[in-house]
């Protein structure tokens, strides 16, 4: 499975996605300094495309660095194995929705049990070499454990914040790889802020999800196996539980880097189905509105905690990503996320998070509402593992 050749990277700039003004890779970089808007990374896609074909990525390592050329620091990266994923067939749950081509993505299997770790391993690899030796960031949970691991990897401290009433393993994960760990009363806007305050004394890197720009790049991958996985030919459509947004936005630039990558073998791109809890949701809420900007859900609530995210800076590109790509966004209840957790289990054999069994309960009313066809092919990004939350909210489903 090795590749003889070296693993590289053709990362060039980063690029502002509001101003389009342009940053430098050799420096640690957070946000646009001008603006304060998300930067993106840019690639010499022409000359990633010579080496990445179809043909040579069968050879590539079972792991999201099989897409060197489109990845930051792809010559060392900080890895633990993460990507390259699973992607099921859910037969049962299909039938029992009328759905002919219905498939489950399964991120629990990444190392610390969630997609998180895809960022981690890019933003951490290239945290060091900027020079960083300590980073922090605030969590709902498992972006906290992520960071841990690969903070302990790469041999940097860690500083974790996470809300007070994150359940146990999260905490216990964080502390178990050797992270600091600090309990903020409050959500994880707090969190944030007391991150960003307590950062003005410490000389650390904040790795706040989307104000630096490489953990969506790491994030980015799961369009490009989503790509891969279905024979360069993406699905119809995808569901996406939505915190931040980071990866429903990195897998959007995904599809259009394999677009100019020409690896696709058609243009069709899949509707993008923006998933949240009701007890939080402001995605759904300025969607409706047809807002361009999302304000802050006022008092969050839901046993998924990374879909307890009251405020995004990722706001105006998800509401982007809805627009380009004809999707949507729909709230589902936490009682509704756990029948969904457990025909999962049930029926696949998916021990899945409350984000992933939130999926289903959103799939099923769009189903009933004629907004997807018995015979598209669907997609649902199962984010984590059911493991670390200890409670599921309506016991008489169990
Ligand atoms: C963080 C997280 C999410 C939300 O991810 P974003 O890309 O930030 O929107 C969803 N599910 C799980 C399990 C998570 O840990």
């Amino acid at each position: 499975m090795t590749s003889t050749k070296r693993l590289r990277s053709t990362l060039e700039w980063l690029e502002c996605s509001r101003c389009h003004g342009v940053a430098n890779i050799g420096e640690p970089q957070t946000v646009c300094a001008d603006c304060g808007g998300v930067l993106l990374a840019r690639y010499r896609l022409d000359e990633a495309a010579r080496t990445m074909t179809r043909d040579a990525l069968r050879e590539r390592p079972p792991s999201q660095w099989r897409y060197s050329e489109v990845l930051p620091g792809s010559d060392g990266p900080i890895s633990l194995g993460e990507g390259w994923t699973p992607l099921h067939r859910a037969r049962f749950l299909g039938q029992s929705l009328g759905l002919q081509n219905l498939w489950v993505k399964d991120e629990s299997l990444n190392p610390t049990g969630s997609f998180k770790a895809r960022g981690m391993s890019a933003a951490v690899t290239m945290a060091l070499r900027s020079g960083a030796r300590r980073i922090a960031l605030p969590s709902a949970g498992n972006a906290g454990g992520a960071a841990a691991a690969y903070g302990a990897l790469a041999g940097l401290a860690v500083d974790v914040f996470f809300p007070v009433e994150t359940p146990e393993p999260f905490r216990l994960e964080a502390t178990a790889y050797g992270a600091e760990v600090h309990l903020v009363n409050g959500d994880i806007s707090a969190c944030g802020a007391r991150c960003r305050e307590q950062g003005q004394q410490e000389s650390w890197f904040d790795l706040s999800t989307l104000k630096e720009p490489y953990r969506l790049e790491g994030k980015k991958t799961m369009g490009y196996e989503l790509a891969e996985q279905f024979d360069w030919e993406l699905p119809d459509v995808v569901l996406y539980p939505t915190g931040g947004g980071t990866g429903l936005i990195g897998m959007w630039k995904a599809f259009e880097e394999l677009k100019q990558l020409r690896l696709l073998r058609s243009d069709h791109r899949p509707r993008m189905i923006v998933v949240q809890a009701a007890g939080c949701a402001p995605m759904v809420k300025a969607h409706e509105e047809g807002a361009e900007e999302a304000e802050p859900w006022p008092e969050p609530r839901t046993y998924a905690n990374g879909l307890c995210v009251p405020s995004t800076i990722g706001d105006r590109l998800i509401l982007q990503v809805l627009k380009e790509s004809n999707g949507t966004a729909l709230a589902v209840s936490d009682p509704e996320m756990a029948a969904g957790q457990l025909e999962l289990a049930r029926g696949e054999g998916i021990f899945a998070a409350p984000e992933g069994g939130a999926l289903v309960a959103a799939l099923r009313r769009m189903i009933e509402q004629g907004q997807v066809g018995a015979d598209e092919r669907v997609v649902l990004f199962n984010t984590g593992t059911g493991l670390k939350y200890p409670k599921i909210p309506d016991l008489r489903l169990l």
